[in-house]
């Protein structure tokens, strides 16, 4: 992508309503545009984020056996009558009338209507498990949204339902959303650990929140230390091994780690004083088992192997990918700007043009343009008229892991720069020894 040919409207000052340090660097960086207290529209920078947020997700959840659908975002109200939630959810619920009067609501989540996809089709214990998830704007009326897409009111969230016959089944499916959460957010460049969450009437401990730590998080969080070099589960876990899946998951939970509501002085006074994090933290997930809160009063059944009906036992899993954008820039920023990690960058690299209009800067940067998409890399290139000072800060800001700068000193000798954003080191390539770097890496 050439830069003048992109929309990336860059913010001079820091925007006044912005509290936190990712809501001002998405402001700054366009990548963002506020519509209305708490909705957003993603601009291309951010837009290119968000959607490798979802393909990491994408593919952990299909990793892990689940199964991609896509829900509509408004709902009738009847469906919810059915389970209760109507009149329950209260005033973060968008209701809404059609042309003919209908109930209708923009979906906050959408048990309800996985639940009757599965009563119209499902008959026999032999079809599970099923996992069903899809990735669709939510809306929740906030009381108070802030902090740009971390806190909004329209967002984005992948939402994952499990049927199993029963909580043993159950319990396997929960196991394995907790698995692919793991591998999740360490390929986001995130550690993310799962915290015990309130369960709520249901009881149990089937319920984890995903926290990452953060001084700007809206949660206080206690764990130990030990989470901070427990391996993360590698690319060849058996997701349909129970045993296996099980053994990652004990592991995980071993030690202490719990947000506000689920605070137990007497288990954290055993925690060693060296080992005591108390912190704040961003909860980018949540994974919760419920078992026949919905089936049994949607009925949403099965035959089992003994020939009788069952309501079947349900989870629900959230990821926040809009949310996680922020949490990601939370993680990982210096002064000048964001940081990106190289899975989530917008662009692979940015090729800065030091003096557009030269003919030697000019041909070599369209020669490194051109070598780099051959090999499929994603790459920005600065060729506009501002000051080399404007396009270095432009490249700190927006965060984009390698920059590559060519200028007619080096255009002379046959050499660029190569800066590395996260530890600013900068080192002179020749442009051969680049060129067939990069072609390597194709
Ligand atoms: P919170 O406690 O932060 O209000 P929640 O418990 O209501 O969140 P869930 O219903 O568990 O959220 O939603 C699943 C995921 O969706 C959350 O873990 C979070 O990543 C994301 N999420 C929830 N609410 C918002 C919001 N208002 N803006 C952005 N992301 C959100
Ligand atoms: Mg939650």
């Amino acid at each position: 992508m050439r830069l003048s040919r992109y929309f990336l409207p860059i913010l001079k000052e820091n925007p006044r309503e912005a509290e936190i340090v990712s809501h001002r660097l998405m402001l700054r960086a366009g990548m963002i545009r506020q519509q209305a207290a708490g909705s957003f529209s993603w601009l291309p920078l951010g837009k290119k984020v968000l959607d490798k947020v979802c393909k990491i997700i994408r593919e952990e959840q299909n990793r892990a056996g689940a199964l991609e659908i896509l829900m509509p975002t408004i709902q009738s109200a009847d469906l919810w009558r059915e389970s209760g939630r109507y009149d329950d959810y209260g005033k973060e619920m968008l209701r809404i009338k059609d042309r003919h009067e209908r109930d209708m609501l923009f979906g906050p989540t959408n048990e309800e209507m996985v639940t009757e996809i599965f009563r119209s089709y499902v008959r026999s214990y032999k079809d599970l498990p099923l996992n069903l998830y899809h990735i669709q704007w939510k809306f929740r009326d906030e009381v108070r949204p802030r902090f740009g897409v971390m806190r909004s009111r329209e967002f984005l969230m992948k939402d994952a339902y499990t049927f199993d016959i029963d909580f043993e089944g159950a319990r396997a499916a929960y196991n394995r959303m907790f698995v692919s959460y793991l591998r999740t957010f360490t390929r986001m460049g995130l550690q993310a650990i799962p915290m015990r969450a309130d369960t709520g009437p249901i009881g149990g401990d089937l319920s984890h929140e995903f926290i990452i730590l953060a001084e700007t998080g809206e949660s206080q969080v206690f764990c130990d230390r030990d989470y901070l070099s427990l391996p993360v589960p590698g690319e060849n876990t058996d997701f349909t091994n129970d045993a296996e899946i099980d053994g990652i998951v004990k592991e995980w939970t071993t030690p202490y780690a719990a947000t506000d509501e689920m605070h137990d002085e007497a288990a954290w006074t055993k925690v060693p004083e060296t080992h005591k994090l108390s912190a704040r933290g961003i909860e980018v997930g949540h994974i919760f088992h419920f078992g026949e809160k919905y089936s049994k009063p949607m009925g949403a059944k099965v035959t089992g192997p003994d020939g009788k009906d069952h309501f079947v036992s349900g989870g629900s899993y959230g990821i926040g990918p809009s949310r996680l954008v922020a949490a990601i820039i939370e993680a990982s920023h210096d002064d000048n700007g964001i940081i990106w990690p190289e899975a989530v960058a917008p662009f692979d690299v940015g090729l800065i043009n030091m003096k557009p209009g030269d003919a030697g800067c000019d041909a070599l940067c369209e020669k490194l343009y051109a070598a780099y998409e051959k090999a499929g890399k994603d790459v920005l290139y600065d060729d506009t008229d501002q000051r080399p000072g404007a396009k270095f800060a432009t490249a700190d800001l927006i965060g984009l892991p390698w920059q590559v700068i060519v200028g007619p000193r080096g255009v002379g000798d046959g050499t660029v720069e190569v800066k590395n954003r996260r530890t600013g080191e900068r080192d002179v390539r020749k442009v051969e020894d680049l060129l067939a770097s990069v072609e390597k890496a194709a």
